[in-house]
């Protein structure tokens, strides 16, 4: 069976039985969203927040991009696709928590730490993963002597803790974490191990949820 026919059968799966076993929820949906919650994640394959949540339809208001960056808050005629989700999860939907989930062996991060010009590494790709810069000058002078492999495990923790820094450059979302509305984390999922950590800002260390 080729994919697009194995996904046309998962579909009449799903909907012979997840769908016929939730009519109730998806009545529900008809009227409305009420996420909780708002995932910025990455568009890896391996990586989808609903199933490492064990997530319903309606549970999570969801970005995906290379490498789950957020771009620092700015105005201007750019095409702003996580700005845009951000207002309207934030303003509009009211999340509570927005969760910034990187992942282990991101190719995105990976890009980064290479060596050479954002405009050496791809049309589009370099230029966006450089939102993260911050993040690989920071492990380059952390960890000199790290190996490569260590420095981009280093990284995607980093990278995580930029976008949760530049989440507060936006001054509509700032005031609702400061109003003690809306919370950020930030998780790091292991899919080598199956585990997932989150940041703990009183250790400045990615700590084990499980
Ligand atoms: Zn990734």
């Amino acid at each position: 069976m080729n994919d697009i026919a194995k996904f046309i059968e998962g579909f009449r799966r799903f909907q012979q039985n997840y769908f016929g076993d939730n009519k109730a929820l998806f009545k529900e949906l008809k009227q409305g969203q009420r996420p909780s919650t708002l995932v910025i994640a990455c568009s890896d394959s391996r990586v989808d927040p609903a199933i490492l949540t064990n997530c319903e339809p309606g549970d999570l208001f969801v970005v995906r991009n290379v490498a789950n960056l957020v771009p620092p808050y700015e105005k201007g005629a750019g095409l702003h696709g996580v700005s845009t989700a951000l207002e309207f999860g934030v303003r509009s939907l009211e999340v509570e928590h927005i969760i910034v989930l990187g992942h282990r062996q991101c190719g995105g991060i990976g890009a980064l730490m290479q060596d050479g010009t954002p405009e050496s590494k791809g049309e589009f790709i370099g230029n966006w993963v450089n939102i993260a810069r911050r993040a690989k000058e920071r492990v380059l002078a952390d960890l000199p002597d790290a190996s490569a492999e260590e420095r981009v495990c280093a990284c995607e923790e980093q990278s995580i803790l930029v976008s949760l820094e530049n989440l507060l450059t936006f001054p509509w979302l700032k005031e609702r974490v400061d109003q003690g509305k809306l919370n950020l984390h930030g998780w790091l999922f292991d899919l080598e191990h199956g585990k997932l950590v989150a940041y703990d800002a009183s250790t400045g260390k990615f700590e084990s949820l499980t």
